[in-house]
């Protein structure tokens, strides 16, 4: 409609500052060519994004960082909202607010075909990579009364990437990482699999500073016509066809 744009306040004038990470496919990955309609990224969070910039008037702008920076880039005011396959949880809540959730997304274990790692349980002592700022992080890093293996046991890369080849050069022994993600690391790197057992579930939200309702209430209108259009459906089955 672009009626909201009209008096929706953002960091710079008539666009919609996007941080994310884009090592995080198919969630948001850089393209090959020019990307969807020529951002230069794809995935189901560009292509939504892309999708409420339109709803609201505003013109997307994705700046791509660390994950962990992309969560503080909302909450110092150099982007609007992060988009990065956020997990919504208490810690980041004290921080940032959160729009209505848009999709699941699920903690996984990526290991080496052969490893002795069958469960959770079996992490117990063993070198765990994560991508630095992650629910994976928090989880793995929390003490073993908290149901974590203790900070020490866990190595936290910069991205996905990095932590995909810390496996693979054998630096660490396994890696936790969200379902999807993983799943695309796994087809690209022959010799790792997914462990069966599902380390936690998780709601992913767009973040928005702490406070900016106009924004938060903004990106909830547009997400929910956006939900009960199919638009939302049809972007996460195009990157994650169902079986
Ligand atoms: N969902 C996880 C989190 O929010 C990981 C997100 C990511 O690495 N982009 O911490």
């Amino acid at each position: 409609s672009g009626e909201e744009g009209a008096t929706l306040t953002t960091i710079e004038s008539g666009k919609l500052i996007m941080s994310t990470n884009a090592q995080f496919p198919p969630y948001e990955l850089v393209s090959d060519g020019e990307g969807y309609e020529g951002t230069g990224y794809e995935g189901i969070d560009v292509e939504i994004a892309y999708a409420l910039a339109q709803k609201l008037g505003l013109e997307l702008v994705i700046d791509d960082m660390d994950f962990d920076g992309a969560l503080l880039a909302v909450q110092n005011g150099k982007s609007d909202m992060v988009m990065a396959g956020v997990t919504v949880n208490e810690e980041r809540l004290v921080n940032m607010d959160f729009t209505d959730s848009y999709a699941n997304g699920v903690q996984v274990v990526i290991v080496p075909e052969d490893s002795d790692i069958q469960t959770i349980e079996d992490l117990e002592g063993k070198k765990i990579g994560t991508q630095r700022g992650t629910t994976g992080y928090l989880y793995c890093s929390d003490t073993v009364e908290n149901g974590g293996f203790g900070e020490e046991n866990v190595v936290a890369y910069d991205d996905a990437i990095a932590a995909t080849q810390a496996l693979n050069n054998g630096q660490v022994d396994c890696v936790v990482i969200d379902s999807a993600p993983a799943q695309e690391y796994v087809k690209a790197n022959p010799g790792l699999k997914i462990l069966d057992t599902e380390f936690a579930n998780e709601d992913y939200a767009i973040g928005v500073a702490k406070g900016n309702t106009a924004l938060q209430d903004a990106l909830n209108t547009a997400l929910a016509e956006l939900q009960a259009d199919g638009t939302i459906q049809s972007i996460i089955d195009k990157y994650i066809p169902a079986e």
